[in-house]
């Protein structure tokens, strides 16, 4: 009887070729297929070919190589059935970067005259490695850390395995600080990787959300109508040229959309074509998997995976009003291949590209019968289906999707969208309480920070609450250094900053930095952070009567902040302030709105002194006279 798959440790097995590493591989097996599990992978992405070529010409599955082939599909396969200790089983992603790294190590091994791995001490390591970090990258660019620092675990793990294996090193082959040294290098790095960039987030979040308005409608309408020119056209069995003919008439006639608050359609030019068609069909994808990575912080597998009806609603702890979740299942950190489930808070957008998904994707999950948001056929017309690509989205996204929608450049240059980078903005959005440079997307992230602030909410993803904290401690940081060096403050708290910094007028140099360090360290400090100051809270002197956790989110308005001891305001916040006290004084002049001339009044007076306070500050240090400028 076979092994099954995955569960089996070697040692225990009678016969190694009965042992299944698939549902549709055997140990024997030239190519190990494994399954795909992981929406957005494909079978060539979890395909093991070892009949990769060597420099002289064989290839590992020549007879000649066979010792060295089983003890390397040995090793491979310990990863999966009998990690070292402490480490986890391999999935089948680690699996495959494992079998890519060893691919490599082996060819150059076979290059250098090796037959075995128990022939590798640390020198050939060294070698190595040096030949490693010598190659070339991805698309030309330097060999990335995490690449290499995938090598080093590697020669590492064929050591620590050696008691389960008969053919491994004797010898440790990198000396412990080697190790440390390369791997920690990358996690540091890893924990510095970019978020997408303001200037190139918040256009591109808006052209998405968007498209995902009337245009998408339009381009689905455009969908139907060619599909339904196709099949008159198949059921009149006319060839290939009459019926492009048939479809160009059909979309001749349409006429786009204007989208709100436009003046003009979003498209001038006809669709001529069904190829045509087709690209505005992916582009609406594209805008959705935008969307739904930035406004939700859901990982690429997370989001390839939705199914329809993935829209959930909850009622509030209160009950007073109802929240729309995203369900699906996180995989990454789940214990089984099938995932964990999951709900991710989704704000009205992302409710508009599940819908905008379910209807895209309807024909061709009726046609498969399956439930799939991003199923489409296989290339090559098999009648089979798959889930989308991950790799070829994010082509697509920095390709045709960052042309369509005329995406600017980062510092003169395009800027490259990667996967993690949607999850990593959305932590930074959320995190950040000072939204004023979001504009159009402010509202969506404070509806996401409302739910999950919600009694209710009971959120399962760690790693994405890790990074949203790491990115509150940043902004606090920030906001702390520039409190304590500002020559302009205003508020209660503002002033007496102002008045005790020793940085006062300072740059943010060293001695700052360690002071905020110190004070974080020690003393477990947050600064609320909001659109119109900074909160330097302690709850016996908030005004808005917060808890012990923090301000209190209903009472927290602009006016009870203007009048709090715990308030302080920099030159960054004053035009939020400035804004103010041009539309309540515009409201004090409109003559149908006597009962809230007293309302508007008082808050024209707030924003007054606030304004005067950092001009009164700024005047000392002989600065325009900003105020006035703006009142005027
Ligand atoms: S009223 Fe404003 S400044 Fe005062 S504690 Fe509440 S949030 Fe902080």
């Amino acid at each position: 009887m076979m092994a099954m798959a995955g569960t089996t440790p070697l040692r225990t097995v009678d016969s190694i070729q009965d042992v299944r590493v698939s549902t549709a591989s055997v140990w024997s097996d030239r190519v190990w297929q494994l399954d795909v599990t992981l929406p957005g992978t494909v079978r060539s992405d979890v395909a093991l070919d070892w009949g990769f070529a060597l420099a002289d010409g064989s290839r590992f599955t020549d007879p000649r190589w066979t010792p060295w082939r089983e003890a390397a599909k040995r090793f491979l396969w310990t990863l999966r059935v009998d990690p070292p200790a402490g480490h986890r089983r391999a999935r089948d992603s680690s699996l495959v970067r494992a079998f890519q790294h060893l691919r490599v190590l082996i060819r150059w091994m076979a290059g250098e005259g090796y037959r075995c791995f128990v022939a590798l001490d640390r020198n050939a390591a060294a070698r190595f490695l040096a030949i490693v970090k010598a190659r070339p990258g991805r698309k030309g660019q330097a060999l990335s850390g995490a690449t290499l620092a995938g090598y080093a675990s590697l020669l590492n793990t064929l050591y620590l395995q050696r008691d389960r294996l008969q053919d491994a090193p004797t010898e440790d082959l990198l000396a412990a600080d080697r190790l440390r040294l390369l791997t920690g290098r990358w996690r540091q790095r890893r924990g510095s990787l970019p978020s997408t960039p303001d200037d190139i987030a918040i256009p591109l979040v808006s052209a998405a959300i968007r498209l995902l308005g009337s245009p998408a409608d339009d381009i689905i309408a455009l969908r139907d109508l060619a599909h339904t020119a196709l099949r008159d056209a198949a059921s009149r069995q006319l060839d290939q040229h009459t019926t492009d003919v048939c479809v160009r008439s059909a979309l001749a006639g349409f006429i786009f959309s204007t989208p709100a608050r436009e003046e003009r359609p979003w498209r001038m030019d006809p669709v001529t074509s069904l190829t045509a068609g087709e690209l505005l069909v992916s582009r609406l994808y594209d805008a959705c998997f935008i969307v739904i990575a930035y406004l939700v912080g859901a990982r690429v597998s997370e989001i390839l995976g939705l199914k329809a009806g993935c829209i959930v609603k909850h009622p509030s702890a209160d009950g007073t009003e109802t929240f729309s979740y995203m369900s699906g299942r996180i995989y990454k950190t789940a214990d089984s291949p099938a995932g964990q489930p999951h709900r991710w808070v989704a704000p009205a957008p992302v409710v508009r590209a599940v819908a905008v998904l379910e209807r895209l994707s309807e024909p061709v999950r009726r046609c498969a019968g399956r439930d799939e948001l991003w199923l489409m056929p296989v290339a090559g017309g098999d009648g089979s289906f798959h889930v989308r690509r991950s790799a070829n989205l994010i082509d697509r996204l920095n390709g045709p999707f960052a042309t369509f929608i005329n995406l600017p450049l980062h510092d003169g240059r395009p800027w490259h969208l990667s996967p993690h980078q949607g999850r990593k903005a959305f932590a930074r959005f959320v995190g950040r309480r000072d939204r004023t440079g979001l504009h159009a997307l402010a509202a969506h992230f404070g509806h996401v920070t409302r739910v999950m602030t919600d009694a209710s909410y009971v959120g399962t993803d760690f790693e994405l609450g890790g990074l949203i904290d790491a990115e509150v401690l940043d902004e606090t940081r920030a906001a702390l250094e520039e409190l304590l060096t500002a020559t302009q403050l205003a508020g209660k708290a503002g002033r007496t900053i102002a008045a005790r910094s020793r940085f006062r007028g300072r740059t943010r140099d060293g001695d700052v930095k360690e002071y905020v360090d110190f004070i974080l360290r020690e003393t477990d400090m947050r600064l609320g952070v909001c659109d119109w100051g900074y909160c330097v809270y302690r709850r016996e002197s908030a005004a808005c009567l917060g808890g012990d956790s923090g301000p209190n989110p209903v009472l927290r308005t602009q006016s009870t902040c203007a009048g709090c001891a715990n308030f302080a305001v920099t030159q960054k916040h004053r035009a939020v302030w400035a804004a103010r006290r041009q539309r309540n004084s515009d409201l004090l002049v409109h003559p149908a709105l006597d009962p809230e001339s007293r309302v508007a009044a008082a808050r024209v007076d707030e924003c007054d002194r606030i304004l005067t306070e950092l001009d009164q500050n700024q005047d000392k240090n002989g600065s325009s006279k900003q105020h006035a400028l703006d009142a005027a």
